[in-house]
């Protein structure tokens, strides 16, 4: 029998853990707050602020959307991040992307504060996380692979052979370089990488997130394999699947996160808890 690494568990862990520290804070009269940018009405974007909204109610986060038109200037978005950065009562901000084709995507992220960026946009977090500094914001889901890993802790990711199926900047650079602190030994794998089931199959860890519904099947993978499924795809049916073929595999490895229900619940929580950290920091509370 397998092991489900249930995402809602690990989320409802840390969340415990949130809901007392924001209690303490908000007995000092300090009430942790996310600001979110909106620009336009993207369904996507709705959808997603809608579900930040829901879970940051489930911790006692307040939260505040500033919405403005898709059509607005580069410097009404300049000036709207500027707001944020110097609102003391703002401890994280959360900008939806893609932003519209007009606005210079680079400028937004290098300006928005580094110590309230909770999405890890700027680049000076982003190179924290290369240079093996885990102190800034790191990006939220590769955080969330780590956390599930963690927390089930079948293995010690110390010394854990593991293949990472991605190099893309969101997920497989930053999340490798996030294993190679814990000391694992980490395989990038991409599209052009040879007999990739023999190195998924011989590691001990196999994380998977090509954006290929159902892309990996019994063939790659061994009854020793941990899998981390990071994709989110349209299953064809008005649902979401992952990359691994769930119903062919499940059975056939030592332990699966299912989709939906694995690394996605726990990506907002982790955005969440960087809204606290900030927080705290802000306010100098240890
Ligand atoms: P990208 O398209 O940027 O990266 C996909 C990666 O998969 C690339 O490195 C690509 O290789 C590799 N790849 C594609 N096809 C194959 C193949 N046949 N064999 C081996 N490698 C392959 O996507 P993202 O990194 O942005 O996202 C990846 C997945 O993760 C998506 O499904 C996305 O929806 C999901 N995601 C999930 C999140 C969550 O919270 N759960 C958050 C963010 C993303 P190459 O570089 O050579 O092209």
């Amino acid at each position: 029998m397998s092991t489900v690494l249930k995402g809602n568990e690990v989320a409802k862990a840390l969340k415990e853990k949130m809901r007392v520290e924001v209690k303490d804070l908000r007995e000092k009269n300090i009430i942790p707050k996310v600001g979110i940018i909106r620009m336009g009405d993207r369904p996507d974007d709705i959808a997603y602020e809608k579900g930040v909204i829901k879970s940051c109610g489930t911790v006692d986060i307040d939260s505040e959307v500033f919405q403005i038109p898709a059509e607005s200037s580069m410097e009404e978005l300049i000036n709207l991040v500027k707001k944020l950065n110097n609102d003391d009562n703002i401890h994280g901000i959360l900008i939806f992307r893609p932003l519209p084709d007009h606005i210079d995507t680079e400028i937004i992220e290098n300006l928005i504060d580094p110590n309230k960026d909770i999405d890890c946009m700027n680049p000076i977090n982003l190179e924290k996380v290369f240079e093996g500094e885990m102190d800034g914001f790191v990006p939220c889901t590769p955080k969330a692979v780590v956390e599930i890993l963690k927390y089930y802790n079948i293995i010690p990711l110390e010394g854990a052979n593991i293949a990472v199926v991605n190099r893309s900047m969101v997920v497989g650079k930053p999340l490798s370089m996030m294993l190679l602190e814990e000391r694992s030994t980490v395989t990038i794998c991409h599209s052009r990488t040879k007999e990739l089931p023999k190195i998924t199959s011989q590691s001990d860890i196999v994380v998977a997130a090509t954006g290929r519904a159902k892309m990996f099947g019994p063939e790659y993978f061994s009854e020793d394999n941990i899998v981390i499924d990071v994709g989110i795809n349209d299953d064809g049916n008005g649902g979401i699947c992952g990359d691994v073929d769930y119903d062919n595999v499940a059975d056939k490895v030592k332990a699966i996160t299912p989709v939906p229900g694995g690394v996605g619940s726990v990506t907002t929580t982790i955005l969440l808890n960087h809204v606290l950290i900030s927080c705290k920091r802000m306010n100098n509370i240890k």
